[in-house]
């Protein structure tokens, strides 16, 4: 069963930051398989700007040699990539300069979508604004994209918002979380909303408890001067395990369109409350046998968490009573992401006390192996008289997707599209954005104050001991992270 593919219109795209990590780990591999699979039309073009100075011929076998690195074997079709490799033109812009940019406007076709990727750090957001505005580059409706990190704190993301907002309306504002382009995350909205059975279900009188986790196995080393400065809370947490959080818990929104979405989502967010420091536990990862955090970040008085496990509460009529637990870090067990609503048991039971009792749980797994399953309680068999055991209903994505569904889209290939369709409903609003810190800083500046430092966990483990009490002590245990 694979869905149809629907060609987008034609576009240009140009990315900023075209010889960027991210633009060959993710951006161009994505729109490689979009154009394998139909889904870009022969008159899109593709075209890099960065400050190195090469022709679009170097970029292009830069390109090609990313694909081998990026794409599997079996994703490779010389004859595709050729085509592929047709549409993509560079020019050696700066940003912060004034050179390239009527190159660049010549290049630009009237009658197509137009896109620019910020790929580049948030700095320079201002320049490429500013420039693709004063050179008359960006028409009335051409799209920007702009990655994570947007902003530091509530003040840095005001400023950026500001700043993009001189130029760009909300509506050609996208910015990516690519957490959100994740088919499970939008299976969550279908499963929602598009069943009958789990809504009438899904509030504190019928769901226990709610677990986020997004467990990496990496450490920070390569990247610790960066890391340093944000952890967990900044990095993982205000961004992607909010967003988690807020389609789980938000209220169905009367439209699946993109303002209705985002409002009922901004709603969760202005919901939340404060968090009661013994709600929070923050760790850095210890290794008696490789390095520890503060050998990868370089400093060892550092006192930012690699790991941050939370209790959070979402005061309004639906969730009162029910917990949402968040856990997120470095150097852990396993790389896994999910999100786990555990039902509450029976009433009464009408078995014997020994039969057993479970509560039905539902996971949402967003990596590794994408999909979902729901345990739900059956009648043990045999002929050993009623006894209980619990069993699951799997569903995973590339089960269900059949052969022909050679990998579940990345979410870099949804996102695109989307930008290039002109869909916001899976990217950030700026007063997301901004209500998100707005929670945030005040919890970052209360471990200030109080000089808070981390615990330490053994890394390659769950995290430390006191995460794991922060449930117990409610009576509950975290899902293992395997
Ligand atoms: P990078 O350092 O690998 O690449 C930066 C790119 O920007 C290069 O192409 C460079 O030439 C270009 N650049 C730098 N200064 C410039 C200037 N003055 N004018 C024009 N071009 C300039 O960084 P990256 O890892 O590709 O990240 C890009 C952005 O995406 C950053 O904001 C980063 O935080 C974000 N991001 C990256 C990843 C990832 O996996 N790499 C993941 C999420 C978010």
């Amino acid at each position: 069963m694979v869905s149809r593919v629907i060609p987008v219109d034609p576009f240009d795209l140009v990315i900023f930051g075209g010889t960027g990590d991210l633009a060959r780990r993710k951006i161009l591999p994505a729109l490689y398989r979009r154009f394998r699979d139909g889904q870009m039309p022969e008159e899109a073009r593709i075209i890099g700007a960065a400050r190195t100075n090469q022709d679009g011929a170097a970029w292009r076998a830069w390109v090609r040699e990313a694909f081998d690195e990026f794409l599997r074997p079996d994703e490779i079709s010389d004859d595709v990539v050729a085509a592929f490799l047709e549409r993509l033109d560079y020019l050696a812009i700066d940003a912060t300069g004034d050179g390239g940019w009527s190159d660049l406007k010549d290049k630009m076709r009237d009658d197509v979508t137009q896109a620019f990727y910020f790929s580049v750090g948030p700095s320079l957001f201002g320049a490429l604004a500013e420039r693709l505005h004063n050179h008359g580059i960006a028409r009335e409706g051409a799209r920007i994209v702009v990655e994570k990190p947007f902003g530091r704190d509530l003040d840095s993301a005001c400023a950026l918002n500001a700043t993009l907002a001189e130029h760009f309306d909300e509506t050609q504002i996208y910015r990516i979380d690519h957490y959100l382009g994740k088919e499970t995350v939008q299976n969550l909205m279908a499963v929602r909303f598009g069943n009958v059975l789990f809504e009438p279900l899904w509030n504190a009188q019928y769901v226990d408890s709610v677990q986020i986790t997004v467990a990496e196995e990496v450490s920070v080393a390569g990247r610790g001067a960066y890391y340093d400065r944000s952890g967990a809370m900044r990095d993982m947490v205000q961004n992607h395990l909010m967003q988690l959080l807020c389609l789980t818990a938000m209220e169905p929104p009367s439209r699946f369109d993109p303002d209705a979405v985002r409002d009922e989502k901004l709603k969760v967010i202005r919901a939340l409350d404060p968090v009661e420091p013994s709600d929070i536990v923050r760790g850095q990862y210890d290794d008696g046998m490789g390095p520890s955090y503060i050998d990868d970040v370089e400093d060892p008085a550092s006192r930012t968490e690699s790991f941050i496990a939370m209790k959070l509460h979402i005061a309004n009529w639906r969730w009162n009573g029910t917990p949402f637990y968040l856990r997120t870090g470095k150097r852990l067990k396993a790389r896994k992401s999910e999100i786990v609503v555990t039902f509450k048991e029976p009433p009464h039971s009408i078995f014997d006390a020994d039969a057993g009792s479970r509560a039905n749980v539902l996971s949402i797994r967003l990596q590794p192996d994408e999909g979902m399953d729901l345990r739900v309680t059956i009648k043990e068999p045999g002929p050993g008289g009623m006894r209980l055991v619990d069993v699951p209903l799997d569903m995973s994505f590339a089960e269900a997707l059949g052969p022909e569904a050679e990998h579940v889209p990345d979410a870099y290939e949804r996102l695109i599209m989307d930008v290039i369709r002109g869909n916001q409903t899976l990217f950030m609003r700026g007063d997301e954005v901004e209500a998100a810190w707005a929670w945030t800083d005040p919890i970052i500046a209360a471990w200030k104050e109080r000089g808070d430092k981390p615990v330490t966990y053994e890394a390659g483990s769950s995290g430390p001991e006191e995460a794991l009490m922060l449930l117990h002590r409610d009576g509950r245990r975290w899902r293992e992270i395997s």
